[in-house]
């Protein structure tokens, strides 16, 4: 069984950015919009703020009070579209419930979304030709070509179909010729279906939802979940100490998915200049 190591594979994408940026000599931004006071949004932004630095872009960060209207926020976002400084832009999810999501990801530029959140880039992810992949199945597949794992023909079985991870990665595992099935809250014979599996991936948000009699021997699993054990503890959606044995690889919470999330949207901002440089 061999341990994913998901710190070191995002510093190489990250190392990546930050060579091709300097190299090509690129002054690139990204704006960052956060919405409230939610603890964890705090995080992630700051983690996001952290890594722009390191691969030499700027960020440029608003951070709106709880109380914003859609209105204020969507004049934010038409402002940020507008402006040539502004190559990404990210706006953290959750927000506050007077906040339409979907009516805030279709206002940015599609050009812009570094998220992939768009059904501009939604649509193109189905048809295979992306702009950008969103950041954490495309961090996920990172994950798996680090490993050397052919994914073309082999059973690949996804728990979970939420826009923003299980049905991308169902996505991104077909256009390399994995034979994927999709499962959600309604798959009849989970653990039947989850044995199949060369390669599972776990999106659930549920501790310890993966037991090691739904891992075939010599599986790739990755752990997507985030989640908080009885004693605070980040884990993800395996039973990690039951199922590692059973892996031939299996990537770890924390230090799994989690750091590639934020190196691809690195490597989506950097792509997002391309792409307005065109
Ligand atoms: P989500 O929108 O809540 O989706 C969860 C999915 O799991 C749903 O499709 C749901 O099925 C399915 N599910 C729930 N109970 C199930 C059951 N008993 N059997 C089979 N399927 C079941 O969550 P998400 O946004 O995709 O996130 C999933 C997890 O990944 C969370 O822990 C989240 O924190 C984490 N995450 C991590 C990263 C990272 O960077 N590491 C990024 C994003 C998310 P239905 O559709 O039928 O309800």
């Amino acid at each position: 069984m061999n341990i994913i190591d998901g710190k070191a594979v995002s510093q190489s994408v990250k190392e990546r950015v930050r060579d091709e940026i300097a190299e090509k000599g690129l002054k690139i931004g990204l704006a960052v919009i956060i919405v409230g006071n939610n603890q964890a949004s705090r995080v992630y932004v700051n983690n996001k703020k952290k890594a722009c630095e390191f691969c030499g872009i700027t960020s440029y960060e608003y951070a709106l009070p709880e109380e914003t209207t859609e209105e204020q926020l969507l004049e934010l976002v038409e402002t940020c579209n507008a402006d040539k400084n502004i190559n990404g832009i990210l706006v953290q999810l959750p927000l506050p419930s007077q906040i339409n999501e979907k009516t805030v990801i279709e206002h940015i530029d599609p050009n812009k979304d570094v998220d992939a959140f768009h059904a501009v880039n939604v649509g193109k992810i189905m048809i295979g030709e992306y702009s950008f992949l969103p950041c954490t199945p495309a961090g996920i597949m990172e994950l798996i070509h680090s490993t050397g794992t052919e994914v073309s023909g082999k059973e690949c079985v996804v728990i979970g179909r939420s826009n923003i991870v299980g049905k991308p990665m169902g996505m991104l595992l077909l256009h390399e010729n994995g034979t994927v099935t999709i499962c959600h809250s309604k798959t009849k014979n989970l653990a039947e279906v989850c044995r199949r599996a060369d390669i599972l991936v776990a999106a659930v948000g549920k501790a310890g939802f993966v037991t090691s009699d739904m891992v075939k021997d010599g599986a790739v699993v990755i752990d997507v979940g985030m989640n908080r054990n009885a004693d605070g503890k980040l884990c993800g959606d395996v039973d990690f100490e039951n199922v590692a044995p059973k892996c031939s690889y299996i990537t770890p919470v924390p230090g799994g998915v989690g750091p590639m999330t934020i190196a691809m949207l690195m490597e989506n901002t950097l792509r997002a200049k391309m792409l307005q440089t065109l």
